[in-house]
């Protein structure tokens, strides 16, 4: 009997008000995990109506800033005792390496730590005044219901992004997270009611976009939205924000340029390529999935990256020494394989790759590494996020020239530079149109330090102290200290 997940629900497992289950699938055996609850308005509504209800409670209200930080760190001394497990369970969902999920489990504990340390940092400010008997101060609130939508590629790193400050900041939440990877953000649910925050502040209700996702952006006690996902699905939460006048944190796509100058270490920088595009399958938003390398560094670079591809160990994401395991599931392996067609069909050369890999046992959604060359940037397999293990290498002569191919494109989420120039590594960080840029690493990441994707990879800040105030309000009250009569009623003091 397969197992059944339900929602969670003003601190209980809630069964979907229509009854309605759907499967959740290995993706490198195939096998059904387990069934979780297909969530509707009607479950979305409740979950609402438990965080608003949490909200406005002495349970959650009445605590000072201090003790939501004491949770907040009690769930992060769970999170890290679990961290195997959750590990496990998230490679189970989306077929990612065990090895790095269990990184990401035992740096996600971090998040937690940090925006507890935070919670009673956040403060407003007496601002001067023209008139010495006006007080004026701003003070900082929560919102109120905050709803998170989650992506499957790392679920539960990409939760804790917006919950810890939310809920340091004093806000409830509402979480839907991908049909593809209910399990963990459930689990976290249970670790954070076994930490001891109130029933109601944190609810999971579970589900299909269109079906759980779109209900809760609509709901009308619904304060903010913050989204990680598809630039499409973005844009129309961000229409659906808009016009209820609501704030909205995106966090979407993108296709970010990894830069190779002629005066790189070109051995890490192949290094950097493959850790860019082949580490998770390319599956992650900030791919360096369009390969620029200097003339005189493009063969070496290209016979490098390729060699490396090829001997990429493709199997079971649970053994130690898989370096690759399957994309998450059958769509998103179709979309890949069409967009190496699509490329090959425009005049690209498939250099390496493309199609399953021979020779292994497991049925599942597996894509050998790809590297496409002879590649433009009119090319859609170049202009549109592919999301899966393809790199297009592309060549470069002057660094004018490079930056204008790099920044032509209408995402802005990263970038990565390869060089032992310093000024030109300063240069680079200033001219390229990125929120995040690297420089002889690739994909670095810390609670401390703000991201924010440029164009149409996103609007607002995740991370770092910036992304407390996404979670808050701002208050400006002014205090007349002054007694005597009103003299004047239509000149008011300021
Ligand atoms: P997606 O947009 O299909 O789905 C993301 C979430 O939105 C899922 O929970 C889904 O159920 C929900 N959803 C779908 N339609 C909805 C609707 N109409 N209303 C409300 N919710 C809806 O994205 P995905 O395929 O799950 O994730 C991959 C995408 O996420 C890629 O584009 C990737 O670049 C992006 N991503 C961005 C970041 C970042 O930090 N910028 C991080 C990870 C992933």
């Amino acid at each position: 009997m397969t197992e059944r997940l339900q929602h969670f629900i003003g601190g209980a497992h809630v069964a979907p008000v229509d009854g309605e289950y759907f499967a959740s699938t290995n993706p490198a055996t195939l096998d059904v995990l387990y069934e979780a609850a297909r969530g509707t308005a009607a479950d979305v509504d409740r979950a609402v109506t438990a965080a608003r209800t949490a909200f406005e409670s002495p349970a959650w209200a009445g605590l000072t800033a201090t003790r939501r930080g004491h949770l907040l760190r009690r769930l992060a001394d769970l999170v890290g005792e679990h961290a195997d497990e959750l590990a496990l369970l998230e490679s189970l969902d989306n077929g990612k390496l065990l090895r790095e999920m269990r990184g990401q489990m035992r740096t996600l504990p971090e998040y937690f730590y940090y925006y507890a340390g935070l919670a009673d940092k956040v403060q407003g400010a007496q601002i001067p005044a023209s008139n010495l008997a006006i007080l004026n101060y701003t003070q900082r609130e929560p919102l109120g219901v905050v709803g998170a939508i989650t992506p499957w590629n790392s679920p539960l790193t990409l939760t804790t992004s917006k919950i810890a400050p939310a809920l340091a900041a004093g806000n409830t939440v509402v979480i839907k997270p991908s049909e593809y990877t209910s399990r963990t953000v459930l689990r976290l649910a249970e670790l954070a009611a076994e930490a001891g925050f109130p029933d109601g502040v944190i609810n999971v209700v579970t589900g299909l976009g269109v079906e759980a996702g779109a209900p809760l952006v609509s709901h009308p006690a619904l304060a903010k939205i913050s989204f990680t996902g598809s630039t499409a699905t973005g844009s129309r939460i961000a229409s659906e924000a808009a016009a209820r006048f609501i704030g909205c944190t995106l966090e979407l796509g993108g296709k970010s340029p990894n830069i190779v100058f002629d005066d790189a270490d070109v051995s890490n920088a192949a290094m950097g390529v493959i850790a860019g595009i082949y580490a998770a399958g390319g599956q992650t938003c900030i791919a360096g999935s369009r390969v620029f390398a200097h003339k005189a560094v493009y063969d070496e670079l290209l016979e490098r990256v390729t060699e490396r591809a090829r001997s990429i160990t493709i199997g079971d994401p649970l053994a130690d020494e898989t370096e690759l395991g399957p994309l998450a599931f059958a769509d998103q392996l179709d979309k890949v394989d069409s967009y190496v067609q699509l490329g090959a069909s425009e005049g690209a050369r498939v250099h390496a790759g493309g199609g399953r890999p021979d020779g292994l046992e497991l049925p599942g959604y597996f894509y050998s590494p790809t590297v496409l060359t002879d590649v433009h940037n009119d090319m859609r397999v170049v202009r549109e996020e592919i999301f899966g293990p393809v790199a297009a290498i592309m060549p470069f002569e002057h660094e004018d020239e490079l930056v204008a191919l790099a920044n032509d494109t209408e995402y802005g989420l990263a970038a990565g530079v390869w060089t032992q120039n310093l000024a030109r590594a300063h240069r680079l960080a200033r001219r390229l149109d990125a929120g995040t840029i690297w420089v002889n690493t690739y994909r670095a990441m810390s609670p401390m330090s703000p991201r924010q994707g440029f164009k149409s990879s996103g609007v607002g800040i995740e991370h770092g102290i910036e992304s407390m105030q996404e979670y808050t309000r701002l208050k400006s009250v002014w205090i007349n200290t002054d007694e005597g009569p009103v003299a004047d009623p239509f000149v008011m003091r300021s």
